[in-house]
């Protein structure tokens, strides 16, 4: 079978993500791998579907109990074989558990980093990461099996220059090195290039592939407030937000409390969680915003790490996030179903100050240096007068635009114009494509992308590349623009299409003008660059429509519609 057919097969999905495939194959041909995808970029599948197609088993060491139970329970619905080995086992099942590797009988086996290591070794490790290391019985069990992948999910637990370091993931290397011709594959969302190279350092990674996914989340709009007064610009914010899933982080446990009482008085739909609470009683709060029982929960940063749920609308931070890859993991885990979300931040200096003061890493200059530099970085987040998004992503050593439209500092200098040459196109491309896509198909397609993605039947259509002139980011924002108009729907479901709406036929029509917003810079460009290609045959065709419609005159020569239009505008 193919990595596709076990995707389809196994997984009940129809096509692979971003970089999943060409991940995959590196796997495959027993590369060692560093995958760094945006939270819900689908890492799992990077590992999971290789290990269906490897002949042996794949130890995937994950860093938390919840979810690794979350992750073995799934596919053993899809009826594959997994187990996982935590310590809230008694040694019998895990006893159970490890004779069913033994005899091959599994093909994932989950394992705490944890379950690697001697209570005693682990404190030694922080300070000193060559700590002598006297294999746990359990370490040699491992050895003993026929590994034939080793995936590291969260890897950067394993820096301490990520926000999540956990000593134990510096014994991974040894695993790496007692079994060197064993492909590891690690896995993460956020990796800046210092905590980048420092995971590839410590696992020991042997000339990896690399792998990095596009970070932007162009459905999140970021947004920064002064702190003062939060508390009432924050009501005002969930008011209009009442029906709708979203994460309140604060910095300390007890202001969670305070405000998730204070929510609830005001008839909000709020719980705490933080790492003091009961172990049951913070299950029992994250079970049951997982279940939208609950709508609002107010967490500290102990809250998330992994949590798959897809319709969480906004993230605010009532204080400053110590680093921008915390920050960004954080509001990461808004909308990943792709609809539009809000990632709203409250900001004083004076946060700055005090997470400094908790900053100091005693005796270690070097990391209370970058501890303070990573904190200026988000200072500077909260002062920017520019595009967020541009920031953020620059951050991660990717290139954006100046302007992406969706953030506070790019609302700020927009204008409403006229939009409708723009809008007809992007609905003549949907209704060309029979509305079976998603914008991200539509955009490569007005733009006449070369991408191997669109088949030769698609580029032989006139819309295919009308839209080259302007860029993927500004008909992501044209297209979120008309969608929240109306003049376009989108389906429900992880992979939504656009759909036409009876609005969508005025436009095509030249009925109605549509107005959207736009930066003064972009309407500038499209003003100097305005000429639409003319097509007398397809325009004939048009006219001939038109007349048997008995319709105005006025149909421009770039608007192709399919049948299912035609039909819909002769009706
Ligand atoms: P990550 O670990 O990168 O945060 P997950 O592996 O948990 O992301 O995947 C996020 C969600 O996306 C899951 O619900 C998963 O089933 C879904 N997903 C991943 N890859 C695909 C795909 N190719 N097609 C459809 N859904 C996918
Ligand atoms: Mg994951």
């Amino acid at each position: 079978m193919s990595p596709l057919q076990v995707l389809q097969t196994h997984f009940g999905y129809s096509s692979f993500r971003l970089e999943q495939e060409n991940i995959i194959q590196s796997v495959l041909q027993k590369k060692d791998t560093f995958v760094l995808m945006p939270t819900g970029g689908g890492k799992s599948l990077c590992y999971q579907v290789p290990a269906l197609m490897l002949d042996g088993l794949t130890i995937v060491i994950s860093p938390l109990i919840a979810l690794m139970k979350d992750q073995v329970d799934a596919l053993r619905l899809n009826g594959i074989q997994a187990a996982y080995l935590n310590s809230t086992q008694s040694s019998f099942e895990q006893e159970a558990i490890l004779d069913k590797a033994r005899s091959k009988e599994l093909k994932l086996l989950y394992l705490a980093p944890e379950k690697l290591l001697r209570q005693e070794e682990t404190a030694a490790l922080p300070k000193n990461q060559s700590a002598k290391f006297t294999p746990t019985p359990f370490f040699n069990t491992i050895l003993s099996l026929h590994v034939c992948l080793i995936a590291i999910d969260e890897a950067h637990c394993i820096s301490h220059w990520g926000h999540d370091f956990r000593p134990e993931y510096l014994m991974l290397a040894h695993l790496k090195r007692a079994l060197p011709a064993v492909p590891v594959i690690a896995l993460t969302a956020t990796a800046d290039n210092l905590t980048r190279r420092d995971i590839v350092d410590k696992l020991a990674l042997k000339e990896p592939a690399i792998f990095i996914s596009s970070f932007n989340r162009a459905n999140i709009r970021y947004t920064v407030e002064p702190k003062a007064g939060a508390t009432d610009k924050l009501y005002d914010f969930l008011t209009k937000r009442k029906n709708e899933s979203g994460i309140i982080y604060c910095l300390s446990r007890a202001s969670t409390e305070t405000l998730a009482s204070n929510l609830k008085a005001n008839g909000f739909d709020a719980l705490p969680y933080h790492a003091g609470l009961e172990r049951e009683q913070r299950a029992r709060h994250q079970e049951m915003f997982l279940r939208d029982e609950v709508k609002i929960m107010v967490a500290t940063i102990a809250f998330g790490m992994g949590i798959d749920k897809s319709n969480v609308r906004y993230v605010v931070h009532m204080d400053l996030p110590k680093n921008i890859e915390s920050y960004y993991q954080e509001t990461g885990r808004a909308g990943r179903d792709g609809l539009d979300s809000e990632a709203l931040m409250f900001y004083s200096y004076g946060d700055v100050t005090k997470l400094k003061y908790f900053a100091e890493v005693e005796g270690n200059q070097e990391q209370t240096n970058i501890a303070f530099r990573k904190l200026d970085q988000m200072a500077m987040y909260g002062d920017l007068s520019s595009c967020r998004r541009k920031y953020l992503l620059n951050y991660f050593d990717e290139p954006a635009d100046d302007y992406c439209g969706n953030c506070d500092s790019c609302l700020a200098q927009v204008e409403r114009v006229d939009g409708t040459i723009a809008a007809q196109k992007v609905l003549s491309a949907v209704s060309r494509l029979q509305e079976r896509f998603g914008a991200g198909y539509i955009i490569d397609f007005l733009r006449g992308s070369n991408s191997s993605k669109i088949p030769d039947d698609h580029r032989q259509l006139k819309t295919f590349g009308i839209g080259s002139d302007v860029s993927k980011e500004e008909w992501n924002r044209i297209i979120r623009d008309i969608t929240a108009q109306g003049y376009l729907a989108k389906s429900e479901g992880t992979y939504p299409v656009l759909k036409l709406t009876t609005k969508s036929i005025a436009v095509l029509k030249g009925m109605e003008r549509v107005m959207i917003t736009q930066s003064r810079a972009i309407v500038e460009k499209q003003e100097a660059s305005e000429t639409i290609e003319y097509d007398t045959e397809l325009f004939d065709k048009l006219r001939a429509l038109r007349r048997q419609l008995a319709e105005d005159e006025n149909v421009p020569a770039y608007i192709v519609l399919s049948d299912a239009t035609l039909q819909e505008l002769a009706a």
